[in-house]
């Protein structure tokens, strides 16, 4: 099993925290509402604010890393993700999610459309456009391969084994998370990843029309794993994982406060999201005991990807029209806590061979990346 080893780089250890991006969509509202104008105004790249509802002659002001205006382009919101994406091919993980309520371009951002792609067709082009790069010059052999989940209701689903049962969530001694069962499909090309995805995703569409909404109350999670193998003895190899996240509409789980108590009555549906929150809160207090991954299962996969081992790009999506008035501004909340996290990057590497040398140089094999060094 592949091992994770900290990162060392000297006396200059590497800090990483999650990059918080904003994307505002553009005004949709219908005729009526378009008198009403948006609550919500962009100052520069970093900053925006919005109408303070105690006092309408006032604004709350935010910044963040990046705002993204209405008139951003897919390309603009794919290069703020970009820069994380090369972790991959060195056995780090990384993770991006689309937070915010239905309806202000989660799916839009993550998938888009065939002539507005999204942020996952374009990192998987670049994935593979890294790899086949990297191979010219390097004595290593990769291997991508993908899988795509849905987590609806605590239920984790292969969408790319449809009917499949509720999967169980793992965690190997090396504190690696894995899902036994989960189907990893080797992709060779770009289409040969839509050959997967496009079915998949549409099985999940025409389901959720059917369910009662069925794809703003669940998390699709795309998983793509990059595993590289040294040619050379010792054959190290390195297991690299990048998570895409379209995380299920905020709203819901606003409305029931902070307090866990109404959260049961909407039921399980927001338990993920809920944590989340929780989970983003724990790792920015310095006193916290306990990070509560483990209370939820989008919580629990994103474990060694989110919070201490991995690169995280968060990006919250609103919406300008006056009725998401208070979702919006809970998104930004969550947003601007979510900004504090450190992540400390570590590399997932195994060596099949007993200890070699390398264990001496302080890279020991199999100790946490939360572990202080
Ligand atoms: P969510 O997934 O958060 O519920 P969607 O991505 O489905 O939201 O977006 C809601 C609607 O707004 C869709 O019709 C989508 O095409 C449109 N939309 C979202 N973001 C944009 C954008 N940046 N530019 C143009 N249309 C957008
Ligand atoms: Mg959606």
């Amino acid at each position: 099993m592949a091992q994770r080893v900290a990162v060392s780089d000297g006396a200059n250890k590497k800090v990483s925290r999650v990059r918080v991006v904003i994307r505002l969509r553009p005004y949709m509202g219908t005729q009526d509402e378009k008198d009403e104008g948006s609550c919500v105004r962009g100052l520069d790249s970093k900053n925006l604010e919005i109408i303070n509802w105690r006092n309408a002659t006032e604004t709350v002001k935010y910044s963040f890393d990046v705002f993204h205006g209405e008139q951003t382009t897919q390309q603009e919101v794919f290069l703020s993700v970009k820069p994380i994406l090369p972790h991959i091919l060195t056995g780090q993980n990384a993770s991006v999610f689309a937070y915010g309520p239905t309806g202000a371009g989660k799916t839009h951002t993550m998938m888009g459309t065939l002539n507005q792609p999204g942020v996952i067709p374009r990192a998987v082009r670049e994935v593979f456009k890294m790899v086949n790069a990297k191979k010219e010059d390097e004595g290593w052999d990769y291997s991508i391969s993908m899988s795509y989940l849905e987590i609806y209701n605590e239920k984790v689903l292969d969408l790319l084994s449809p009917g499949s049962q509720d999967l169980p969530i793992r965690e190997d001694k090396d504190k690696n998370i894995l899902i036994p069962g989960l189907t990893h499909t080797t992709i060779t090309s770009i289409s040969d990843f839509h050959k997967h995805f496009v079915p998949a995703s549409l099985n999940r569409t025409t389901a959720s029309t059917k369910i009662n909404q069925r794809s703003s109350r669940s998390h699709a999670v795309l998983l793509l794993k990059v595993v590289r193998t040294q040619n050379a003895p010792p054959h190290r190899q390195q297991a690299g994982k990048l998570y895409l996240i379209d995380l299920a509409g905020s709203e819901d789980n606003r409305r029931t406060g902070n307090q866990g108590i109404r959260l049961k009555e909407s039921g399980a549906i927001n338990l993920s999201l809920f944590t989340l929150s929780k989970v983003v809160d724990s790792l920015n207090s310095s006193t916290a005991v306990r990070v509560p991954y483990r209370d939820s299962k989008l919580t629990r996969l994103l474990q060694d990807s989110l919070g201490g081992s991995a690169h995280s790009v968060m990006i919250t999506n609103i919406a300008p029209e006056y009725k998401f008035y208070f979702d919006t501004f809970g998104a930004l909340n969550f947003a601007s806590k979510s900004k504090l996290i450190v992540n400390k990057p570590f590399i997932c590497e195994t060596v099949p061979a007993l200890p070699v040398k390398r264990a001496r140089d302080g890279q020991e094999a199999g100790r946490s990346a939360t572990e202080p060094q």
